[in-house]
């Protein structure tokens, strides 16, 4: 079965003359899976339609936001009436406090935040308010784990506990990551080796609480409360980075799911409703290190942007009437697709680890059991892309790299879950050594 993209094709390359790429993200560019990235026209509910026509079930929902699916008509209308009202003053509205109200409701271990326009500018100025309040230098992050695209956090590997940060991406001067600790996700010895060599100096421990920038990784039993429990015995703040997993795995994300209080928290996507948003928040205390309060500075001119901030209360405001509906939905869709998907594969006798919580869900093409990068790494990337290209072609639009979580949606339903995975049963055929 082949699509025709010929007119996503033109665009591509049209594109490619003034993008590096012919793009504005690197993974829209579909080289982890090679084959030409379809531009998207239009969407609604679970499906993207693109500049060819053709029609496919989206499991990647703009990378997180779009959790109600995509041109809800509650938040399509909040949009509308707001850009009518004006796109942007640079002064403050009553939107912005009606979204801090509904956040600090569903997220308890907020007691304050501020809102950014990205979810990289959360994580950034969460770590400079950790710095800043616990008056340290060092933090420390695990490898497979992104905190989006800010100097101090690309770092990808620290082969060994306590190993001073290599640069992840050309461009950032060793000196910048000097300071940055990249640790195997789910090993507790590794944490304590870099609190006892470092005493005193490690101003936070930053962690995606449910790991999905290397796939869907879970934490271990036991893993997040020991990271609770050493970074207060320390001194240092616990930052937990949900902007993926926030509003996703619960009203109160991961946090509720695993009843874990940290000190700071970043949240995006799902809080944009599909408009740019990024927001931190956590202790008041900590919180109030901010200007015009305190000495952290920190700024935006879109801050709390008019249209972003409708469209997250809009989001938010389903969510929280229809926490009761709308996360056990996801979640059994979840779990359907993520099941018929790996009998498939086991009926074509092709080795996959699946691992799902709540409406996050990766196939990893390995034998190994996946609970850190390592384990992830594993995996047969060429397979992926095989498989991610046929599903391609008959209409199933997962993410374009072994090493992202896909994501279901309210408008996912039974419907979807039958079309996927039927193409996934001839695709895994298809595909076999
Ligand atoms: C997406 C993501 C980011 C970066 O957010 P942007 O809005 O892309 O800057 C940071 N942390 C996590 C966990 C993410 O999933």
């Amino acid at each position: 079965m082949t699509i025709r993209l010929d007119k996503s094709r033109e665009l591509q390359r049209r594109a490619e003359r003034l993008l590096p790429g012919g793009v504005d993200s690197p993974v829209r560019a579909f080289r982890a899976v090679g084959g030409d990235p379809p531009f998207v026209a239009s969407a609604k509910g679970a499906y993207l339609t693109d500049a060819d026509g053709n029609r496919y079930i989206d499991y990647f929902g703009s990378w997180g936001p779009m959790i109600l699916g995509h041109c809800d008509d509650e938040v399509v209308r909040a949009v509308q009436e707001a850009a009518a009202r004006g796109a942007s003053f640079g002064a403050s509205t009553a939107a912005e406090g009606e979204l801090a109200e509904l956040v600090v409701q569903a997220v308890p271990s907020i007691e304050k935040l501020r809102f950014v326009s990205s979810g990289t500018e959360a994580v950034m100025s969460a770590i400079r308010v950790a710095r800043a309040f616990t008056g340290r230098k060092f933090i420390v992050k695990f490898e497979g784990c992104y905190h989006g695209h800010s100097d101090a956090l690309l770092v990808k590997a620290g082969s060994g506990v306590a190993t001073f940060g290599i640069p992840g991406s050309a461009g950032v001067p060793e000196e910048v990551v000097q300071h940055t600790l990249a640790l195997t996700f789910n090993d507790v010895a590794a944490v304590e080796e870099a609190f006892a060599k470092h005493r005193g100096e490690i101003a936070c421990v930053i962690v995606e609480p449910v790991v999905g920038n290397a796939g869907t990784i879970l934490p271990e039993p036991g893993y997040l409360e020991a990271l609770r429990a050493i970074t207060e015995r320390e001194g240092a703040l616990l930052i937990f980075d949900e902007v993926m997993t926030g509003f996703r795995l619960a009203l109160g994300g991961a946090q509720e799911v695993f009843n874990i209080k940290p000190d700071l928290t970043t949240l995006g996507k799902i809080i944009g409703g599909g408009l740019p948003v990024g927001a931190f928040g956590g202790r008041a205390e900590i919180m109030d290190q901010l200007a015009p309060l305190g000495p952290v500075y920190q700024a935006g001119t879109l801050s709390g942007n008019p249209l972003a901030m409708a469209a997250g209360i809009a989001t938010v405001s389903r969510l929280i009437h229809e926490r009761e509906t709308i996360y056990p939905k996801i979640a059994e869709t979840t779990r359907q697709l993520a099941i018929g998907i790996a009998q498939e594969a086991k009926n074509a006798g092709i080795e996959i680890q699946v691992n799902w919580i709540g409406s996050m869900v990766t196939w990893f093409f390995t034998r190994e059991r996946v609970t850190d990068f390592a384990s992830a790494a594993t995996s047969d990337t060429a397979k992926f892309g095989r498989f991610h290209r046929a599903m391609l072609e008959r209409g199933v639009w997962l993410p374009p790299s072994q090493f992202e979580a896909a994501f279901v949606s309210a408008a996912h339903g039974e419907i979807e879950v039958e079309k996927t995975i039927a193409a996934a049963r001839e695709v895994l055929l298809g595909i076999r050594d």
